[in-house]
């Protein structure tokens, strides 16, 4: 597949960064998860996301592969954010999802508590 490139120092990269992160906050709102407390974490993803966005028009998961299939670009594991493995199965048995930027606020508090640990 041939790859596009992205300047994420353009203004289309930037205003498509900002419409990003409304959809992760819109996400959060309407399910109940709140972001990983590691801002790293929650970064690379919506930045990971905006850039599929503009590279495909889609919002595929950073964290997969795509692949063409007849031409078309596609998530191999058909993970389009959210994602049915997110939502199904994995927020609500283990608290993240794949990528980790979408937990339950559990999951949050834990982490919080576990970052402090490390960081004194
Ligand atoms: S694992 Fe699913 S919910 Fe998490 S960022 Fe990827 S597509 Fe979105």
């Amino acid at each position: 597949m041939s790859m596009i490139k992205v300047d994420m120092n353009s203004p289309e990269f930037k205003a498509r960064m900002e419409k990003t992160i409304k959809f992760t906050d819109k996400v959060c709102e309407s399910r109940g998860w709140v972001y990983n407390p590691q801002v790293e974490v929650t970064e690379g993803v919506q930045m990971g996301l905006a850039r599929n966005k503009m590279m495909y028009n889609k919002l595929f998961c950073p964290c997969f592969m795509i692949e063409e299939v007849d031409g078309k670009p596609q998530s191999v594991d058909n993970r389009i954010c959210p994602c049915t493995p997110a939502i199904e199965k994995e927020i609500p048995e283990t608290g993240a999802c794949h990528c980790g930027i979408f937990c339950t606020p559990e999951f949050v508090a834990a982490k919080k508590i576990e970052l402090e640990m490390k960081s004194n």
